[in-house]
């Protein structure tokens, strides 16, 4: 990507931001607000929310998820018909010019239970994992911090059917697991905290925490093992660990990634579902719900990953891995980053070209502020030496590399 041509650059802005991820994803160039809660994502952006979601989608085909891609405008009845139509508070309700009701999906139960219903008779068909990635409409009272409350927001959910207990309580632990990878995946230690069901169900549900300042969720958590609460729930504050009784839990702030529900036959309820077992007797089976916020992964990284510079992207969700720029107006200095960025994108390295005519300064703090893992650094001064400055964006230091023995490393 040439950066003289990239739609979204950076940009000073005299707004206050109330959170990191707020500020130098706009300021950065990443996305842009709509309205509180509602975000465009620019080029750079919805490279980082693609490969966040290229990573979940993985690791939900390795738990044999399948996925499908549901409605978002929903018709009123479904809603009505589980009760969510009264109860939820954050659905948003639309009426047509007809003066017909609909609801735009806050989560997906209702969709694909009836689908589930058409599509599925028999236990032999169980366990089934439909997932899906794709935005949810929320009427929040509050949207704040950037991207992780918003109005509109991408995640993956995932709904699955068992026979039984038992094989529901096999995949609860399989999916936890996968969902600890996932974060781990992306630079997060996610703590997976027990929480009430909420509005689901009286079961016991996992929220995944990761412990930062611009989080909404007050959990309990012990320094010495994994133990970790939802404050919501806790009825052992101030107490020792009650898994490992060394120390008494610390209190922190921190944001809810992810989540994975037993619904129990609440749905199978609702909209008479029912599975046939071996002797042909119908059976509800057990439902389970696996959500996890992409868009809001993408602010947690942000305010885990920066300094007073600007954004550092952990590579793996980096918009682009290298960041080529030249300083100087020297005529073959700019010759040979031309050429280098030839190579390198013959070579299919994922890489930004600050190919501006602007202060080294500028440049600098640019690419600072954008956060690619490495920067590659051509001036007057480098090629005095045929090399290259290589910078990574979390170290201080940098050092001078061949430009041939850079392209043979590569
Ligand atoms: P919260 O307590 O933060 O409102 P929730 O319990 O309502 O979350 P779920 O309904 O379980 O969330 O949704 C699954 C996941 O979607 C959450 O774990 C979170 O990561 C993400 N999420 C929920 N609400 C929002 C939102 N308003 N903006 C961005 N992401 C969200
Ligand atoms: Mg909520």
């Amino acid at each position: 990507m040439l950066y003289s041509k990239l739609f979204g650059k950076t940009s000073k802005t005299s707004k206050q931001y109330d959170t990191k991820n707020a500020a130098l994803l706009e300021q950065a160039g990443f996305v842009r607000q709509l309205m509180a809660g509602v975000y465009t994502y620019l080029p750079l952006g919805l490279r980082v929310l693609n490969k966040i979601a290229a990573i979940v989608r993985q690791g939900m085909n390795e738990v044999d998820g399948q996925e499908i891609l549901m409605p978002i405008l929903h018709p009123a009845d479904i809603w009505k018909q589980s009760g969510g139509w009264d109860n939820v508070d954050v659905l948003f309700k639309l009426k047509s010019r007809a003066d017909k009701d609909y609801a735009l999906g806050q989560s997906e139960e209702e969709v694909v239970t009836p689908l589930i219903k058409d599509l599925v008779t028999s236990y032999k068909d169980l366990p089934i994992k439909p997932y899906q990635i794709h935005w949810k409409y929320r009427d929040e009272l509050r949207a704040k911090s950037g991207i992780m409350r918003g109005r509109e927001f991408l995640m993956k959910d995932m709904y699955g059917w068992f026979k039984d207990q038992n094989q529901f309580d096999v995949f609860y632990e399989q999916i936890k697991g996968k969902y600890l990878d996932i974060y781990k995946k992306v630079g997060l230690t996610a703590k997976v905290t027990e929480a009430s069901g909420g509005a689901f169900s009286k079961k016991i549900s996992y929220e995944f925490m990761v412990l930062t300042d611009a989080g909404e969720d007050n959990i309990l958590y012990c320094e010495d093992c994994d133990y970790c609460v939802n404050q919501e729930i806790a009825k052992d504050k101030g107490s020792s660990c009650p898994k490992c009784k060394n120390k008494s839990l610390k209190p922190a702030k921190a944001s809810e990634v992810g989540n994975i529900f037993d619904l129990g036959n609440k749905y199978q309820e609702s909209f008479n579902l029912s599975f046939l077992d071996q002797d042909g007797k119908k059976q509800l089976g057990v439902m389970g719900c696996y959500g996890l916020g992409i868009s809001r992964l993408m602010g947690v990284i942000v305010e885990k990953y920066n300094d007073e510079k600007g954004i550092i992207w952990p590579e793996i969700v980096a918009p682009y891995q290298f960041h080529l720029l030249h300083i100087g107006k020297d005529e073959n200095v700019i010759a040979k980053a031309n050429a280098l960025y030839k190579q390198l994108l013959d070579r299919n390295i994922e890489i930004m070209y600050d190919d501006r005519d602007i202060s080294a300064g500028e440049k600098l703090a640019d690419s600072d502020l954008i956060g690619i893992p490495t920067r590659i650094l051509i001036s007057a001064k480098t090629l005095l030496q045929d090399s290259v400055e290589i910078k990574k964006r979390d170290e201080e230091k940098s050092s001078l590399i061949k430009i041939s023995d850079f392209l043979k490393t590569i």
